[in-house]
């Protein structure tokens, strides 16, 4: 079967490679290992020796029939769904793990570079069932995600990653490394999660919609940003005043408690900001 472009399909040929990921997402005895993307089974074999029980979603009905004839006799359980991730239900898998195992959900997986962000969106909304997650992606997407602020990479993907917990950057592969080689290098990183909503004091929906404004036009000002999102410029200087926080700064430049102290001296001014 030639491998299907369109579906982000450059499978993982290099074993040190392989057991670098699976030994990344750390001791996987006694656990349920939610995998996305498992395509030939390259990183699944090795999960499927050290985890409790696999869950593994593919999309390609052909690679998920030959999966499952694979792994139909082995020791751990493993399912292969074929579906698409972005319809599978995490925080479910995740209650299921925790009333198999008594611990938090783990996830896995080379991602199909196509739908990278949705997929990390789809991950964060389940935060709260999911202990860490080990993904490969593009490496200038690991450099946006795990950036530092004032950093050139820093972006709207960094601090809402960031708001459910930190994200370490672990190693980059060439594109000799799959097959067919992709265009670009990947870059594993690991994601902790630990949403920081309750330390921040901020609410989620509006605070993430706060920072889809703050970071419309990455090239603009906060002040300039926050113009176009309605606010007054009297309200900017005050609110940017009261926090010690330059209102010529770009968005880029805040951490995320400076963005938390911002949104909670602009919302007096604006009630919407809490809804
Ligand atoms: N894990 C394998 C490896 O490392 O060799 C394959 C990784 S390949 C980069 C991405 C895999 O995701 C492919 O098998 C592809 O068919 C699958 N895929 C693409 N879109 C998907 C989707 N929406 N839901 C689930 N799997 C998908």
């Amino acid at each position: 079967m030639p491998a299907k472009s369109t579906l982000g399909q450059n499978f993982l040929r290099d074993p040190a490679a392989i057991e670098r990921i699976a030994s990344a997402l750390g001791d996987l005895s006694g656990r349920t290992v939610l995998e996305i993307g498992p395509g030939q089974g390259a990183i699944t074999s090795t999960l499927a020796r050290r985890a409790a029980r696999l869950i593994a979603v593919e999309l390609d009905p052909s690679l998920a029939a030959d999966l499952r004839v694979r792994f139909q006799r082995t020791p751990a359980q493993v399912t292969i769904l074929q579906q698409d991730v972005l319809a599978f239900d995490f925080a479910a898998a995740a209650q299921q793990a925790r009333l198999e195992t008594g611990q938090p959900l783990l996830v896995i997986g080379n991602l199909p570079y196509y739908i990278t962000s949705p997929i990390l969106l789809r991950l964060a909304q389940s935060a709260a069932g999911i202990e860490r997650a080990v993904l490969m992606v593009q490496r200038e997407v690991a450099q946006r995600v795990t950036a530092q602020p004032g950093s050139r990479d820093y972006g709207l993907l960094t601090a809402t990653c960031a708001l459910y917990g930190p994200a370490t950057e672990l190693f980059t592969l060439p594109p000799a490394a799959f097959a067919p080689p992709p265009k670009v290098h990947s870059t594993v990183f690991r994601w902790s999660f630990a949403p920081r909503f309750t330390a921040l004091g901020v609410p989620e929906e509006p605070f993430l919609a706060f920072l889809k404004q703050v970071f419309a036009q990455k090239r603009k000002t906060l002040a300039n940003n926050l113009r176009a999102a309605g606010f007054s410029m009297d309200t900017i200087a005050a609110a940017t005043g009261s926090v010690s926080i330059p209102a010529q700064a770009r968005a880029e430049a805040l951490t995320l408690e400076q963005f938390a102290q911002l949104w909670r001296a602009l919302r007096p001014f604006s009630p919407s900001l809490a809804q």
